[in-house]
This record gives structure tokens, C-alpha cells and sequence, in this order.
């Protein structure tokens, strides 16, 4: 078993953001939770409202769409609570956490397909691939995130 002093295991990481919607419905807590319970290590969380500039630049993959000024309007419209999560598979496994990008098509028992409905309010982000979840945590922590290892960690992972 690992002592609490023995250095992390590097593990994947990724970037899920509560959006404004989430914050002002009062859902942070229990998407925290979530996370937490499927096994999953915080690395950094922060209340921020970002600016017009620094969330296009998030979502600049999108910027033809024909949505994007209602998104930057709705997702600088408030505080977002920014966070950097670790573990095995947790790219994919956030996003299987999170639901569909449409909660009408998200499974019931995800986050969107139990606490939304319009795809313009979907309380969530999460990062879409190893690499986007990479740029993200830099876009968003340039000051770092914490290296901690759990108590938890050799009760969640058998190696
Ligand atoms: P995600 O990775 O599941 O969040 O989905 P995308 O990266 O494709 O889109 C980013 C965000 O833009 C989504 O989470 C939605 O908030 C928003 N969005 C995506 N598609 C649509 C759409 O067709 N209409 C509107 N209004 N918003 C959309
Ligand atoms: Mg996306």
C-alpha cells in the first residue's frame, strides 16, 4: 500500500467546467459528487468569470458555428466553477459522466440527462480528448495544479 508521503501516479487528466447555469441552479455540490464517488482525483478547482476573450479562445474550435455568439454570451453570463480531474481513463470517462451534448440524448443517470434539458443550458464541459484536455488545463490553470496522492488511491486502482 502506498504511504502518504509516496509521490503520485501520473494519470490521465482532464478539464470539466460547471457552467454558468450549474452555478446559479445550485448544482455544484452534486456534480462534484459525482466525480468524487466514481473514483476520481481533483486536482485544482476555482471560481472564476472569465472574460468575452478567454472563453472564445476555450471554445475557438467552434467559432464558425452559428451558435457560438449565443454560447460565449451564455457561458461569460455568470461564474464557472473550473476544475482539473485525475485518473485512469478520465477523458472518456468524464464525458460518460457528463452525457450527450444534447440532453434529450443523454442517458438518464449522467449528469445532463438528469439535470437539463435545452443543449444551450447543459451545465457542463468536459475535455473531448487527451490533447484538448492538455491545452485546456494550461488555458485555464497557467498557475499549476496540485500533485497530492489519495488515501484512496490503492483502494480505487489495483496498481
Ligand atoms: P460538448 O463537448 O459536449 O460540450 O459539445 P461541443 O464541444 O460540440 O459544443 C460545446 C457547447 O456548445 C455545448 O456543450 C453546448 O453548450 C453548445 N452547443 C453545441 N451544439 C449546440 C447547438 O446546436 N445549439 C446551441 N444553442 N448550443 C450548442
Ligand atoms: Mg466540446
Amino acid at each position: 500500500m502506498a504511504s502518504a508521503s509516496a509521490a503520485p501516479v501520473a494519470r490521465e487528466r482532464t478539464y470539466i467546467m460547471i457552467k454558468p447555469d450549474g452555478v446559479q441552479r445550485g448544482l455544484v455540490g452534486e456534480i462534484i459528487a459525482r466525480f468524487e464517488r466514481k473514483g476520481y482525483k481533483m486536482a485544482a478547482m476555482k471560481l472564476v468569470k472569465p472574460s468575452t476573450e478567454h472563453m472564445e479562445e476555450h471554445y475557438a474550435d467552434l467559432k464558425d458555428k452559428k451558435f457560438f455568439p449565443g454560447l460565449i454570451k451564455y457561458m461569460t453570463s455568470g461564474p464557472v466553477v473550473a476544475m482539473v480531474w485525475v485518473g485512469d481513463g478520465v477523458v472518456a470517462g468524464g464525458r460518460v459522466l457528463l452525457g450527450a451534448t444534447k440532453p434529450s440524448e443523454s442517458a438518464p443517470g449522467t449528469i445532463r440527462g438528469d439535470l437539463c434539458i435545452d443543449v444551450g443550458r447543459n451545465v457542463c464541459h468536459g475535455s473531448d480528448a487527451v490533447e484538448s484536455a492538455e491545452k485546456e488545463i494550461a488555458h485555464w490553470f497557467p498557475e499549476g495544479v496540485a500533485e497530492w496522492t489519495s488515501h484512496s488511491e490503492s483502494w480505487v486502482y489495483e496498481a
